[in-house]
């Protein structure tokens, strides 16, 4: 039987997305070819690019505001530095949000590209919570902030309204929650948490930021070469795109992002609520900012470790381990997590309260 998969990333799929794929790796779309050998110019692939590029703008509700949608190589990780290169003019400066270990991934490459202002961080207090009430240079380049913090289980609720450009790195929360995206102007993701398998990263840019900072750029890493090029600039990953495209397609079936972030919030509500009312546990994140995606989770006596761990992979779930760097345990409960895996989680936690 399929596992309850709570992996923050890669990680749990629509089935569906799977079936769709396993069969397109045989035969594509009829064409007796595999979807791995067909050329990224053929007119079935360009389709393909077309439409997942499309469909992103859709759901995010970006269509016709002067955005474009990529798919590029690297992961988020390789956006770290690809944003400062893009909008950072030379001598100029940036301003980082620091809520966690990628936010700070994401300013520790920035500073090689100019002044990079932290103006605030929770690394104090271990990354529990969002700061708030923090001042915004006025005359920086941009305003970095990651709308969901991965590792720690945190999440921001609000985002500043600025007149400088917005960039977030929402690879663990895109497509998950219903957000007036037209206030981003620049938006990544890897794809491997809530979009696709790994190997692919999503960029969604409004084209007028760009272009502006004097300093030269090299093609791979230039955001206008790839929107010149409609995404196809070297051979794109082509079978983490089309898969991609699958999930979005499912995601658009469901009934788009409303209808998600309401499964979404039951699932959520359903496991805090269980961690609050079970007194062998304790949430690790401040409650106000509780990420929906992940949450964060220990034992108040770590002794009960070894027999919750028998129990919980005994009723079939998976990837519930921490991130190493925090210890306890983390439920990612992306888009395509059925609500039923929550429950059979939740029913392990109360069956551990039953046992002590
Ligand atoms: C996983 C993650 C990353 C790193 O993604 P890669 O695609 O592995 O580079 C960056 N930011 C956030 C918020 C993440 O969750």
């Amino acid at each position: 039987m399929k596992k309850h998969n709570y992996s923050a990333g890669p990680c749990i799929l629509p089935q569906e997305v799977f079936e769709q794929s396993a069969k397109a790796v045989l035969n594509f779309n009829g064409m007796d070819l595999s979807i791995l050998e067909i050329s990224h110019r053929s007119k079935e692939f360009v389709s393909v690019m077309e439409e997942a590029r499309a469909l992103v703008l859709e759901l995010l509700g970006l269509e016709g505001k002067g955005y474009q949608a990529l798919f590029l190589h690297g992961g988020a990780s390789l956006e770290f530095l690809m944003v400062p290169y893009n909008l950072m003019k030379e001598n100029g400066k940036a301003a980082y949000l620091d809520t966690g270990t990628w936010a700070s991934g994401a300013i520790k490459e920035a500073k090689h590209f100019g002044e990079t202002i932290v103006v605030a961080s929770s690394k104090a207090d271990n990354y529990t919570h969002i700061p708030k009430n923090y001042k915004i240079q006025a005359d920086a380049d941009y305003f970095h902030c990651t709308s969901n913090n991965t590792i720690f289980g945190t999440q921001m609720k609000s985002f500043p309204e600025l007149n400088i450009p917005v960039v977030c790195d929402m690879s663990s929360d895109i497509f998950s929650r219903s957000l007036d995206f037209s206030k981003f102007d620049l938006i990544y993701a890897g794809a491997q948490k809530n979009m696709g398998p790994a190997g692919a990263t999503l960029v969604v840019v409004k084209e007028e930021i760009l272009g502006k900072t004097g300093r030269y750029i090299p093609s791979m890493l230039d955001y206008q070469q790839h929107i010149a090029k409609e995404s196809m600039y070297n051979t794109p990953p082509v079978f983490p795109i089309y898969a991609s495209l699958l999930t979005l397609q499912w995601l658009k079936n469901q009934g788009g992002i409303k209808a998600i972030e309401k499964q979404n919030e039951a699932k959520a509500n359903l496991l805090y609520t269980e961690i609050d009312r079970n007194p062998l546990f304790k949430g690790t994140a401040s409650v106000e900012d509780r990420s929906s995606m992940n949450a964060t989770f220990v034992l108040n006596d770590e002794s009960h470790a070894e027999t919750f761990d028998k129990l919980w992979k005994a009723a079939g779930i998976s990837g519930l381990t921490g991130h190493r760097s925090v210890g306890g345990y983390r439920a990612s409960m992306y888009n395509a997590l059925p609500l039923e895996s929550v429950q059979v989680l939740v029913d392990v936690m109360k069956d551990l309260e039953s046992k002590i």
